[in-house]
């Protein structure tokens, strides 16, 4: 993993060729730090601790990686990177080899002579960076290199990725991360980086107190993530609103789509596949084997769509993911924020898409209720449901609402023209009346010691259809019957999701019964002015409504740029290039997007470079990819141009 070696110190340019700016430029090849990173290097070259809040895809590699070339440079050593992702220790690696800078990484997947060989490099203060997993950073006998390698001032900096991996709060706990606090007790000196996509106070909290960061100094960076649009849809045949999403935005592009359960992962990625897609399940429960293979096709080839559960996905930095989308409700916005967040990493539009329905919450409070979980943790869980919930039946800015969540206010009124709502305002009506007689039935079917019925049999009764159960309970009788036929049964479903979402009404056991909360109460009194949105699928494809014309669902009827936007004969030398960069990944073991990113080829592609000095000035192309592939880039450029 290390061809090239530059010895350290020995050749080390002068100072100001030293300056993070330039290696960022002369390494990465890009033109500018994006957003904190430049504070944050610079904080960290000096030798300060630091904390980096970054949300996916915000470049929170370079805020460690260009500090580690850096005192490299100077003379410093070694940065030792954790990170509890074996499976992509590979490829980042890889990454920083196609760059020119020595890198290696110690974990389970090296035999012997492997792990030794690296462990000679690293004692010779060759390397550049070491990643490893934490329980091999914990052990003895790597401790003790660490301390042999700091008496000699060859130990410039530890990286801590995936740092919430250190709270049980977060969905990722590891237990081996508990240990990390090691390192500053026994190499005090040496900086600490900590970083972490994951931002609520309480993770927040923890890896500051477990990591001993508490002099460390803290970035939060804007969690936004301007490429990505959000879209929430109405749950009607979740697996052909998926198909016509796909097929109508994103064909041909790679993606992932979460679901809840294995089952439905298989059956869902069986169903693609069948309609021509390239589509593979991930889950758990699959063999080792396979899993890794899939993971290795997504990153690899062009155009995977990755059906999954949330087994899948963290540290996952391919690039050019075009869309996530949910086929079921996420437990809570940091969640669905990470999982989304998945998408779009390379700055070029992405979409989050998910499709939501009166089953997603009833299911996602009974999995709360029906856990094993001590009170407060289920109280935690709730209040987090509810907040996901209040984002999913949104009339306004998603976005707006999305970033209020994390802490991060929106002038008033203000509108992202990058989420459903926003694109196309969804129409709403009042729906306090509906609301209250909704109410009033579940009143009176316990009226004179009746049961609890669930939301099917309600609508019924509601909108007075004779079914075998109204006959059997005698609910013809009721003064509630058919007081609601003027609401349709999928308006009246949305009206119980609000209930629900909102807490006036429970669900209960098996059945998931419905009961009234204590704040049913004020709707039935008229207090609470319940507004709804139209469900849109439903009303353009309703057997009489107009709907709002064609293309009236809320994924199309806009105007998206296509990723890329180039012209035919650009288009050409796109494809040329992509067919080059497959050879050169397949040559080198590597997904294509360790060679270059799409983004680069399409600027390549645009601006047709001629010369070594031109192809040099496009972003993401950097000293060492110049000399090894620019002759063969203009090579390729002038037989397709
Ligand atoms: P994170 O680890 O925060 O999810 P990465 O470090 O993987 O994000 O960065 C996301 C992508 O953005 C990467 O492909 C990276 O090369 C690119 N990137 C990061 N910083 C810059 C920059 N300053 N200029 C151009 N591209 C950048
Ligand atoms: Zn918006």
């Amino acid at each position: 993993m290390t061809a090239v070696l530059t010895p350290p110190s020995a050749t080390a340019p002068p100072h100001s060729e030293n300056a993070p700016q330039q290696v960022l430029h002369e390494v990465f090849g890009y033109p500018a730090f994006r957003g904190a990173q430049r504070d944050i290097v610079e904080h960290v070259v000096a030798g300060g601790d630091a904390l980096v809040l970054m949300p996916t895809g915000g470049g929170k590699s370079l805020c460690f990686q260009v500090p580690a070339i850096v005192r490299h440079r100077a003379g410093q050593g070694v940065a030792v990177v954790v990170s509890p992702l074996i499976a992509l220790m590979h490829d980042q690696v890889g990454a920083l080899d196609e760059l020119g800078v020595p890198a290696a990484y110690l974990n389970s997947s090296l035999d012997g002579d492997e792990a030794r060989r690296v462990e000679r490099e690293l004692m010779s203060g060759k390397l550049v960076m070491l990643y490893a997993a934490p329980e091999r950073i914990l052990t003895p006998r790597f401790l003790a290199m660490l301390q042999s390698l700091n008496e000699r001032g060859l130990l410039s900096l530890f990286a801590i990725d995936e740092a919430h991996c250190v709270s049980q709060w977060g969905h990722d706990f590891r237990e081996e991360y508990l240990g990390l606090s090691a390192l500053h007790e026994q190499f005090p000196g040496v900086p600490r980086l900590a970083l972490t996509a994951t931002a609520d106070d309480h993770t927040r909290a923890d890896i500051i107190e477990r990591l001993a960061l508490e002099d460390a100094r803290v970035f939060v960076a804007s969690f936004d993530r301007p490429n990505i649009r959000y879209t929430i849809v109405e749950k009607d045949e979740p697996k052909k609103q998926l198909l016509r999403f796909i097929r109508d935005e994103h064909e041909g592009n790679a993606g992932i789509v979460y679901c809840q359960s294995r089952k439905k992962v298989d059956e869902t990625a069986a169903w693609l596949a069948d309609e021509g897609l390239n589509a593979l399940p991930y889950h758990a429960g699959l063999d080792a084997a396979v899993r890794r293979k899939h993971q290795d096709r997504f990153l690899r080839d062009d155009g995977v769509v990755m059906v999954a559960t949330i087994a899948f996905g963290m540290g996952i930095d391919k690039p050019d993911v075009r869309f996530v989308a949910h086929l079921d409700l996420p437990k809570n916005i940091e969640g669905y924020y990470q999982e989304t967040g998945r998408g779009g990493r390379d700055g070029q539009p992405a979409d989050a898409w998910m499709t939501y329905g009166l089953a997603d919450v009833v299911n996602q409070r009974r999995m709360i209720d029906e856990s094993e979980a001590g009170e407060d943790f289920k109280r935690l869980q709730r209040g987090k449901l509810d907040a996901l919930l209040a984002l999913a039946e949104a009339h306004d800015c998603r976005r707006v609402r999305l970033l209020a969540y994390f802490g991060e206010p929106s002038a008033p009124g203000y509108r992202c023209g990058n989420c459903d709502n926003c694109i196309q305002p969804p129409s709403t009506w009042d729906a306090t009346e509906a609301a209250r007689k909704a109410l009033s039935c579940i009143y009176r079917f316990r009226q004179n010691g009746g049961q609890r019925f669930g939301a099917v049999h309600l609508i019924d009764v509601l909108r007075g259809k004779s079914t075998d159960k109204v006959a059997q309970y005698g609910h013809s009788s009721l003064s509630t019957f058919g007081i609601g036929a003027d609401v349709s049964d999928a308006q009246w479903r949305l009206v119980l999701r609000q209930l629900i979402a909102a807490g006036h009404l429970q669900t209960e056991g098996e059945f998931s019964t419905l009961a009234l909360a204590d704040s049913a109460r004020a709707v039935l009194r008229g207090e609470v002015a319940v507004r709804l949105r139209v469900p849109s699928e439903t009303k353009a494809r309703g057997k009489t409504g107009r709907g709002r014309g064609a293309g009236s669902s809320a994924s199309t009827g806009r105007d998206k740029p296509p990723p890329l936007p180039l012209d035919e004969a650009a288009t050409a030398l796109f494809t040329a290039l992509k067919a080059w960069r497959g050879e050169v990944a397949r040559e080198h073991n590597l997904p294509a997007y360790v060679v270059f990113h799409d983004a680069t080829l399409a600027e390549m592609a645009r601006e047709q470079p001629a010369t070594l000095d031109a192809l040099a000035g496009i972003s993401g192309v950097g000293a060492k990819k110049l000399e090894a592939y620019g002759a063969e880039i203009l090579r390729v450029l002038g037989a397709a141009g």
